[in-house]
């Protein structure tokens, strides 16, 4: 799941929705697809919008969320672009992938879209980061990892990461 930064103008409201679910909301347009349950990420077609778009984005929710977004922009005007985020969600981390690594590999390929050759050097790697999400969306992977034999470890983002953004 994204923070919650509109999608329009890039107001981030993490701090106000994070605190008392205010700021705005997320809006699922016509192209709208859940997550299979138990997987991490971004559903496609959902979006958060700030409270000046959060009406708006709503009105055009029955179009696909490309061709909603236009019409938003082309209303709204156009907004410059934000700089990438620092890492804010917890990420589950193997910190040893124990006696059954081809168990340890077959839950890396469910729980991210890496190649067999990318989660075959990552578990070279020994002590590797598996994904980064929403604290409830790493459960399942922690389990199915633990299961597998790893030893796994879920770090969170340093108070400074947060600070940048709750002022
Ligand atoms: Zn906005």
């Amino acid at each position: 799941m994204k923070p919650p930064i509109c999608d329009l103008c890039h107001n981030d409201f993490r701090c106000e929705y994070g605190h008392r679910g205010t700021g705005g909301g997320a809006v699922s347009f016509a192209d709208f697809r859940a997550l299979p349950e138990g997987a991490a990420g971004q559903a496609h077609g959902l979006e958060w919008f700030c409270d000046e778009h959060l009406a708006s984005a709503k009105a055009l929710s029955h179009l696909p969320h490309a061709v909603a977004m236009e019409q938003l922009r082309a209303e709204h005007g156009p907004f410059p672009e934000y700089p990438p985020l620092p890492a804010l969600d917890p990420a589950l981390w193997v910190i040893d992938v124990g006696p059954q690594p081809a168990k340890v590999f077959s839950v890396l390929r469910q729980a991210t879209r890496l190649s067999p050759q990318e989660a075959k050097q990552r578990l070279a790697e020994g002590v590797f980061q598996v994904l980064g999400a929403w604290p409830a969306a790493l459960e399942v992977w922690q389990q199915a990892l633990v299961e597998a034999g790893a030893t796994v470890e879920i770090r969170y983002p340093s108070s400074r990461n947060i600070q940048l953004f709750c002022r």
